[in-house]
């Protein structure tokens, strides 16, 4: 799952859908834009948890090893310059960090910005840049199939589901099926976006991520909906730009 930013409702939404068994791979911006940084975290530690690999580790351990750091969560800590943000995800950053309860803050310092799980890494941007470029066209993705050597690299950030699938020197931008699985296959490599969980932007205002099985090696987006009302009333009980919270509804 990736850009989380705060949405507790399509957070609790998502992981309600996900029933298989398995770890939950985090791709950065927990926190931003929404009204609940402080649960959001609180959620997916717990989740993370419960999921947890057989080995025994410490809270913070295992989420640094399953969840990547995004420019909003650096943005909240002070790490990135605010000109890099327009001014109503400024707004919401500032609202966070009056809010958000030191634990929590704790986590988003944990965060790397790079992961590899196995055959697969994860980054919130791109390979080449993890923190800021935003991948959606398909020779941004030939060029970032260069910048890896594993079989996939998940990403997010640009709140757009998409799979890029390379053959050899071919790249091929695969529009996404939902709730039906994509074979990836034996010789390509990929690049994969699940989507945002709180803040859609593809026009469909339903949470999105994704469910990769690396024994079966397939992949599924999923959509859920979620009491996006209630999301919103909190939003505007704590201040929160009127932008925001309508293109919760539009999905844009
Ligand atoms: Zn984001």
């Amino acid at each position: 799952m990736a850009d989380v930013h705060s949405n507790l409702e399509a957070l609790e939404a998502v992981l309600e859908d996900f029933e298989e068994k398995g770890e939950i791979w985090c791709l950065g911006d927990v926190v931003g834009y929404g009204p609940n940084p402080n649960e959001c975290i609180a959620t997916l530690n717990h989740r993370g948890l419960q999921h947890g690999t057989t080995e025994k580790s410490t809270e913070s351990q295992r989420l640094v090893r399953y969840c990547v750091a995004g420019n909003h969560d650096l943005g909240v800590l002070g790490k990135l310059e605010l000109d890099w943000f327009n001014a109503f995800a400024v707004e919401a950053i500032e609202i966070t960090r009056k809010i958000i309860e030191k634990k929590h803050r704790n986590f988003l310092v944990s965060l790397p910005k790079f992961l590899k799980l196995g055959e697969a890494i994860l980054v919130h941007g791109s390979p080449r840049d993890p923190i800021f470029e935003y991948l959606s066209e398909t020779h941004q993705a030939e060029l970032n199939f260069e910048a890896f050597q594993e079989k996939i690299c998940f990403c997010g950030h640009s709140h757009y589901p998409v799979v890029f699938e390379k053959d050899d020197d071919v790249v091929r931008k695969i529009v996404p099926y939902f709730q039906k699985k994509i074979k990836l296959k034996k010789g390509c490599r990929y690049l994969i976006n699940p989507g945002s969980v709180g803040q859609p932007r593809d026009g469909d205002n339903r949470a999105s991520y994704g469910v990769f099985d690396d024994q079966k090696l397939t992949f599924e987006f999923r959509r859920v909906p979620y009491p996006i009302g209630k999301t919103q009333e909190k939003m505007r009980k704590l201040g929160l730009p009127g932008f925001l919270i309508q293109r919760l509804a539009l999905g844009r």
